[in-house]
C-alpha cells in the first residue's frame, strides 16, 4: 500500500472512532436530560461498554500499525494528518503504560467510590469515604509512576487536562495570585456592601428560558447546530459536527443561575461550533484543553456577562420579560448586584474573585496527596485550616467542606487547576482583544457581540486541537501564561465597584 492509501485508511479509522464517541456522547446527554428513571441502569451499562469499545480502537494493534507506518513520514504529510498522528501517539503511549488489570481495578474502584462519596456527603461523614479515597490516591500515585514525569508526580496528572502544565509553572503562578486575591478580598469586605436581594425574587422558569434562548442567539450560538435543555448541573456537550448542545438550570428564586449558567455554557459551545471544518472527523475537531475551554466560558460569563456595558444593552430586554419582578431595578443596579463578592463555602456558587481561592485549596491538597506530604485522614482538618486562611470562613460540616466536589471519587485528579487557568487565559485573551479591537466594549454596549466573538473564532476557536494551549495563547496574545492580566482586570473592576 502506498502512503496516500495508508493515510486514507488512517483517516477512515479516525472517523470510526469519532462515530463511536458521538454515540457515547448522545447516550450520555440523554442520560443527563430526558431518560426515564428506570432506564438509567441499562443505559449506564451500555455507556460503559460503548466507551470501552471506543477506547479499545485508540489502543488497538491497527492503531499501533498506523502510528508505526505513518509517524516516520509525518514531515511530508499534510499538517492535519501529522497532528492527528502526534495526538494519537500521545494518547496511545499513555494508555498502554497502565496494565489492563490495574485499569479495570481502577474503573471498579471509582464507580463504587462515587456511590460511597454520595452517601458520605449526605451524612456529612468523611470517614465513610476516606478508605476509598486512600485507595484512589494510591492508584493515582501508581499511575503517575507508570505515565512518568520529570519533576513532580502531579505533573503526570495535569498533562491530560492541560498539555504541558506542571507544578513548576503552577506554584509561582498560583502562589502570587492567591496572596494578591486575598488582599483584594479583605479590602472588599471592609467596603460598604452591595444590595442584591432582588435577584432572589420569584422568576418564572419559563420566562427565564426565554431570556436564555435570546441571549444565546445574541452571542452567536447557532441553535440550528445545537439546542438548550434543562439539567441540575449545566453542561455543554459536542455530540457531533453540527450538533453542539448546552443545558442550563432554572432556579425560581435566583435569577443568576440561569442567566450566567447559560452564558457560561454558551461560551463553551461557541468554541466547539467554530472549529475549522477541515478538522472534522480527525479527533482534532474539539477544544484543545480544559483550561482553554474554560477561558471561553469565563470570558462570556464574567468578562462580558458581568460587565456594565453588557447590562447597559441587555438589561432592557431582561426587564421586558420580567416587568414586575425587575420594574424597580435599573441597569446599573443590576450590574452591581451580579458582581457581589464575598467568601462562601461552595466552589460552584463562588463569585468571580473568590472562585480562584477555592481552586488553590484543591490544588495544594492534590499536589500534597500525590507527593505523599498529605494523608487522606488529614483532609477535613486541612480543608478547614485553608478555608480560614484564604477565605476567612470555616465550613460547619464536611458536606459543605471537603466532601462537596465529585471529582476525587472518580479519580479526576489534576482537573481543578484548569478552572483557575481558564480565568487567567481569559484575561490574557481579553487584553489582546483590546489591543486588536480597542472599541470592543463599545461593541458590547451596542449589542454587536459578533465583534468579540469573531476575534475568538480567528485566534482560538478555529484551531481546535491543532495547537497546544501555550501555543494558542502565544499566537493570540504574544504572551506566556501569567496571572497579571487577571489580577489587573479584577483590581480595576472591584476598585470601581466597591469604591475601594
Ligand atoms: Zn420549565
Ligand atoms: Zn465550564
Amino acid at each position: 500500500m502506498d502512503t496516500e492509501e495508508r493515510v486514507g485508511a488512517f483517516r477512515a479509522y479516525l472517523k470510526r472512532i469519532d462515530h463511536y464517541n458521538s454515540a457515547v456522547a448522545l447516550l450520555h446527554w440523554d442520560k443527563r436530560t430526558y431518560i426515564p428513571r428506570k432506564g438509567v441502569d441499562a443505559r449506564s451499562e451500555a455507556l460503559g461498554m460503548l466507551a470501552s469499545e471506543a477506547h479499545r480502537l485508540t489502543v488497538s494493534d491497527e492503531m499501533k500499525g498506523f502510528l508505526e507506518d505513518l509517524l516516520p513520514l509525518s514531515a511530508d504529510l499534510d499538517p492535519i494528518t501529522a497532528r492527528a498522528l502526534e495526538q494519537r501517539k500521545k494518547d496511545f503511549d499513555r494508555s498502554v503504560k497502565i496494565p489492563v488489570e490495574r485499569h479495570e481495578e481502577f474503573m471498579v474502584l471509582t464507580s463504587k467510590a462515587e456511590a460511597v462519596w454520595e452517601e458520605a456527603r449526605a451524612q456529612s461523614d468523611f470517614s465513610l469515604f476516606a478508605p476509598y479515597l486512600s485507595r484512589i490516591v494510591d492508584m493515582m500515585r501508581e499511575f503517575a509512576d507508570y505515565w512518568g514525569y520529570e519533576r513532580h508526580p502531579y505533573d503526570a496528572l495535569l498533562d491530560p487536562y492541560e498539555p504541558g502544565m506542571t507544578v513548576a509553572i503552577l506554584d509561582p503562578l498560583f502562589g502570587d495570585f492567591r496572596v494578591r486575591t486575598t488582599e483584594l478580598l479583605r479590602r472588599i469586605e471592609a467596603a460598604a456592601p452591595i444590595d442584591s436581594a432582588f435577584l432572589h425574587r420569584r422568576f418564572d422558569p419559563h420566562k427565564q428560558r426565554r431570556f436564555s434562548e435570546y441571549i444565546l442567539r445574541e452571542m452567536g450560538y447557532d441553535l440550528e447546530a445545537g439546542r438548550l435543555d434543562e439539567t441540575a448541573h449545566p453542561f455543554e456537550t459536542t455530540i457531533a459536527f453540527g450538533d453542539v448542545r448546552v443545558t442550563t438550570r432554572f432556579v425560581s428564586d435566583f435569577l443568576n443561575s440561569a442567566v450566567f449558567g447559560t452564558i457560561h455554557e454558551g461560551g463553551h459551545a461557541l468554541y466547539e461550533q467554530n472549529i475549522a471544518d477541515d478538522l472534522r472527523g480527525t479527533l482534532l475537531h474539539r477544544g484543545i484543553s480544559m483550561g482553554i475551554h474554560e477561558s471561553q466560558s469565563r470570558f462570556w460569563e464574567n468578562i462580558v456577562g458581568r460587565s456594565s456595558e453588557f447590562w447597559e444593552r441587555y438589561f432592557a430586554p431582561l426587564q421586558e420579560i420580567f416587568p414586575d419582578e425587575l420594574g424597580d431595578v435599573d441597569a446599573q443596579r443590576f450590574y452591581r448586584a451580579v458582581n457581589v463578592v464575598g467568601p462562601s463555602h461552595i466552589r460552584v456558587e463562588a463569585d468571580e474573585l473568590t472562585y480562584n481561592l477555592h481552586i488553590m485549596i484543591r490544588y495544594e491538597i492534590e499536589k500534597g496527596l500525590l507527593q505523599g506530604d498529605i494523608q487522606v485522614r488529614e483532609l477535613p482538618g486541612l480543608w478547614r485550616e485553608k478555608m480560614r486562611e484564604y477565605l476567612g470562613i470555616e465550613p460547619e460540616n464536611d458536606t459543605v467542606g471537603v466532601l462537596q466536589d465529585v471529582h476525587w471519587s472518580g479519580g479526576d485528579f489534576g482537573y481543578f487547576p484548569s478552572y483557575a487557568l481558564g480565568n487567567m487565559y481569559a484575561a490574557q485573551f481579553t487584553r489582546a482583544l483590546e489591543r486588536d479591537q480597542p472599541a470592543w466594549r463599545e461593541a458590547v454596549r451596542s449589542g454587536r457581540l459578533a465583534e468579540p466573538k469573531e476575534w475568538f473564532v480567528t485566534h482560538v476557536h478555529r484551531h481546535g486541537s491543532m495547537l497546544d494551549p501555550a501555543d494558542v495563547l502565544r499566537a493570540a496574545t504574544g504572551e506566556e501564561l501569567s496571572s497579571s492580566a487577571l489580577m489587573e482586570y479584577l483590581t480595576t473592576k472591584y476598585t470601581a465597584l466597591y469604591a475601594l
